[in-house]
């Protein structure tokens, strides 16, 4: 590629075009010039078109994504420079650029390559085969790349079942800010493979939620899972949401109506958490009737987030007694006033000691990777606690959980809380019953 069009080859374009020719020549499938070149290209074809070679005409914008108009008037001007495949590549402000790309390549009417570069463009290299794309590019090896924000092949084939994805495919995406670090693609994606269920589950680095869901209103786009920072302004954007998850104040997971195409909110964290610190009672045989495990018991949860209102609703709502440590005390008198519970400062939670057999639950990114050496709680105090739950899951085994196990706590770790909320949302997602044992086995 030329400089002058964002490559790197800075030589002459009689060279240039001898290689091409050559490429033809041996059986290439493909070649690709740029729209710029195009004319002079095939003047120095003189007609010739050696083998079955296809031309791939190409413009490439490394500043934004035009308008739908511009769009469609340069994919006419690359049509009628000869291409035997359209190819444009823009680049993404914002993830609701690529929607404007996909309008252009569903409707071309010839084979079309229409990328989107970088992070915010990610779908449109992902999900190209669902809205008419010739083809995506894939890396060979992670982080070398020709253009930002490609994949690897290895995670396009096997993270996204690229070769699975068609017109009908659903899609499904974890909506977060940063988010490219999720897991979840992972575990849909390999259930919805062995289920056989037509759906593609994607990263989307969103950063405004109501626009996002207002540019991605059709059909097509059938669920999302919403991770930090977007929990609270997703269920604003909800035409229905869930009682939980209106009382927790935070959606995890957003379906559109089958049928009125209406945003149905859930909140699955505060299931997945919940069921996950019980669980805990019951392996290690300190309960087992069917009164909650927390019942009667002492939760102080660290946070006021959405996984902190998740944590707290969840255990208010098992009868267990509520306090609310956060960094920010209004924030906690607030939720504490909701639970009918009570707030202290994240300083006082480090002398804190009202009784013996309490459970802790971190819901704050404090000791999630790169900072592992972080705890929220100093390790003196956790002998007051039965079982320590923390929401950070990577690492999975962090400082807080490695301490409480060494003060003689039970640990629940973010992961198991993970697994839980993905189940519950697998089964809206789908209607079918999520495959445990397998998101088990990946996690
Ligand atoms: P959020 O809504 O942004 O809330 C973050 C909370 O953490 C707030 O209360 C904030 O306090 C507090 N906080 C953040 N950084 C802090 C720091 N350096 N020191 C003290 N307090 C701090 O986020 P979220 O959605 O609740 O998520 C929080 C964590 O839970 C994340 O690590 C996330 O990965 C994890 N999580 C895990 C799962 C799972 O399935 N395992 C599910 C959901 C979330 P202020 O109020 O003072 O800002």
């Amino acid at each position: 590629r030329p400089i002058w069009e964002g490559g790197r080859y800075n030589g002459d374009e009689t060279s240039r075009f001898d290689a091409l020719r050559l490429a033809m020549d041996l059986g290439a499938n493909h070649i690709d010039i740029e729209l710029k070149a195009a004319h002079e290209f095939y003047s120095y074809l003189n007609g010739e078109r050696p083998g079955r070679c296809k031309i791939i005409v190409s413009s490439h914008n490394y500043d934004c994504t035009p308008e739908v108009e511009e769009l469609g008037n340069l994919v006419a001007r690359i049509q009628a420079a000869g291409a035997d495949i359209v190819k444009f590549a823009t680049t993404a402000l914002n993830i609701t650029d690529v929607a404007r790309v996909f309008q252009i390549s569903v409707h071309c009417q010839i084979p079309i390559i229409a990328l989107v570069m970088g992070e915010r463009g990610l779908i449109s290299r992902l999900l190209c085969p669902k809205f008419g794309g010739y083809l995506t590019f894939g890396t060979l090896e992670a982080g070398k790349v020709s253009a930002p924000g490609q994949p690897t092949i290895d995670e396009l084939l096997n993270l996204y079942n690229f070769r699975l994805i068609n017109t009908d495919t659903k899609i499904y995406g974890i909506i977060g800010k940063p988010v490219s670090q999720s897991k979840s693609p992972k575990l849909f994606n390999r259930a919805f493979k062995e289920d056989g269920y037509n759906g593609a589950y994607v990263h989307l680095l969103v950063d405004d939620v109501p626009q996002f869901f207002k540019t991605y209103a059709s059909p097509d786009f059938a669920g999302f899972s919403c991770t930090m920072p977007h929990k609270e302004a997703a269920l604003s954007c909800c035409d229905d949401v869930d009682p939980i998850a209106k009382s927790i104040g935070a959606v995890n997971c957003v379906i559109r109506g089958a049928n009125d195409g209406k945003l149905y909110g859930y909140n699955t964290d505060y299931i997945g958490a919940i069921c996950a610190i019980e669980n805990a009672f019951k392996v290690f045989g300190v309960a087992g009737s069917s009164r909650s495990p927390l019942s009667g018991k002492l939760f102080v949860v660290i946070g006021a987030g959405g996984a902190g209102r998740a944590l707290a609703y969840g255990a208010k709502a098992k009868g267990a007694r509520v306090v609310i440590a956060n960094r920010t005390l209004d924030r906690g008198r607030e939720l504490a006033g909701i639970v009918g519970g009570e707030a202290i400062s994240l300083a006082e939670l480090g002398s804190y000691r009202a009784e013996s057999g309490m459970i802790l639950a971190n819901t704050t990114s404090i000791g999630m990777a790169p900072r592992v050496e972080e705890s929220p709680v100093p390790k003196e105090v956790l002998k007051y606690y039965e079982v320590v739950f923390d929401a950070v899951y990577s690492p999975r085994m962090t400082r807080l959980l490695r301490e409480a196990e060494e003060c003689g706590a039970k640990i629940v770790t973010g992961l198991d809380m993970l697994i839980g909320q993905a189940y519950e949302q697998y089964e809206r997602f789908t209607g079918l019953p999520a495959p445990k044992q397998l998101f088990q086995e990946i996690m």
